[in-house]
């Protein structure tokens, strides 16, 4: 059995954004690619003689396999562990036993691709976890790593009040200062595996502290302790950042650039980032320029609803305002912040931010592929073409009618290999 021949009836083509009728597509199990997708005469003959190498999907809505584009896979929900406790208390082995089952639900709720946006203190592990998958050994959603984040000294990384007695923490991200060290940073990156390089435009520089304790830079009102007791300041010059974008393009490698500020997001843009993740603040002026510029805007709503509670409204109204000026968008939630599994839960904020449908599975699919970098990540998926990788799902219902079927995943297949199965888990023994 060299190849798979899988028949539907409602196919989803992100690029048309529409539903073919009547489509079969065969895939070579070999090469784990499509090799043919055809719209059928008939349907005589199918139901009637069953094969091992036919699969049926028709009354099912087939669509590319989801990619999320930012994830943590070394992560899991804050609501059961803050990060911090995480990456400090639990140990390697544990961690890594976790982002097995991780990367296991996630192929199972049809995400096929996973854009990993830093390792949280396990180095380049993940890496190793994208090759350990690649080689067959766990299930899992085909990794695109960024290995270790870089920010600048003293800004991503756990803090203790209690530094003075020499407590020892674990390493969040690769410190960089000035851009010697930014191109040196992203070539041993590259080196270890990266995929993606990552860095933060800005974040919180101050320690944590809770209760919130007068720290500068505070306003200081009535209102003490004040609401935002240490907000987001920049951690590069635009040299640096300039840097890491050129260094990375050096290799052909693409960049993800987290920012919270508006100013932290338009050096990014400026310096030529790939892709703006998250954009707690957004306005129209950048993205204007992220029109202008190409880039990509993954807005992370899924980690907004539960740490951005408050300015929630105001963040759907960013991300349809950024929709409609035309902005390229990509869905990632920042998963691993929320459970693995749950991912699903981007698109259908996005749904509710009031994105059609049609435009978030283009997101969720084409606008992932292009997130990892199009052409530069190695393979194509994302739609259905001769020449993409055999990444098909199948849902029990149709989410154009009715969104809850993004959660009613029936049938998943990554590389032409069959992971799902009538809604039910296989090969994974
Ligand atoms: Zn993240």
């Amino acid at each position: 059995m060299a190849q798979y021949t899988i028949h539907t009836s409602q196919l989803f083509d992100p690029k048309q954004k529409r539903v073919l009728q009547d489509t079969s597509i065969i895939v070579d199990r070999q090469t784990g690619n499509i090799v043919q997708v055809f719209q059928r005469s008939s349907d005589e003959g199918i139901a009637s003689s069953p094969s091992e190498d036919v699969l049926d999907l028709r009354g099912q809505f087939v669509m590319p396999g989801f990619v999320d584009a930012h994830t943590h896979i070394f992560l899991h929900s804050y609501d059961e562990r803050p990060s911090l406790q995480q990456k400090r208390d639990e140990s390697v082995v544990e961690r890594i036993v976790r982002a097995v089952n991780h990367c296991r639900v996630a192929l199972l709720a049809g995400y096929t691709t996973y854009r990993d946006l830093g390792s949280e203190s396990l180095g380049s592990m993940d890496a190793n976890m994208r090759d350990a998958i690649s080689r067959g050994l766990i299930p899992g959603p085909r990794l695109f790593v960024a290995t270790k984040v870089l920010a600048s000294t003293g800004s991503y990384e756990s803090r203790t009040e209690n530094a003075c007695n020499g407590v020892c923490l674990p390493q969040g991200s690769e410190p960089v200062d000035g851009p010697s060290e930014a191109q040196k940073a992203v070539r041993r990156r590259i080196a270890e595996g990266a995929d993606i390089i990552k860095f933060f435009a800005d974040y919180r520089r101050r320690i944590m502290r809770w209760p919130p304790a007068q720290q500068h830079p505070y306003v200081h009102s009535v209102t003490h302790p004040p609401e935002e007791p240490n907000p987001d300041v920049l951690l590069f010059h635009q040299e640096e950042m300039d840097m890491i974008v050129k260094e990375a393009k050096l290799a052909k490698c693409p960049v993800a650039c987290h920012a919270g500020t508006i100013e932290g997001a338009l050096g990014a843009v400026k310096a030529g980032v790939n892709t703006i993740e998250h954009g707690y603040f957004a306005d129209e002026e950048l993205f204007q320029l992220m029109k202008e510029k190409g880039t990509i805007f993954v807005p992370t709503l899924a980690v907004c609803e539960n740490l951005h509670k408050k300015r929630f409204p105001e963040i759907l109204k960013q991300v349809k305002l950024a929709h409609t000026i035309g902005v390229r968008l990509a869905c990632g939630g920042d998963t691993g912040t929320y459970p693995h599994g749950d991912n699903v839960r981007e698109l259908e904020l996005m749904i509710e931010a009031g994105i059609p449908i049609e435009d978030v599975l283009e997101s969720c699919t084409v606008g992932g592929w292009e997130s990892c970098g199009k052409q530069q990540c190695g393979v194509k998926f994302g739609w259905f073409e001769e020449g993409c990788r055999a990444d098909i799902i199948a849902l029990g219902g149709n989410p154009l009618q009715d969104i809850k079927a993004l959660r009613n995943v029936q049938f998943v297949m990554k590389d032409s290999r069959v992971w799902k199965l009538n809604g039910e888990a296989v090969a994974m023994v």
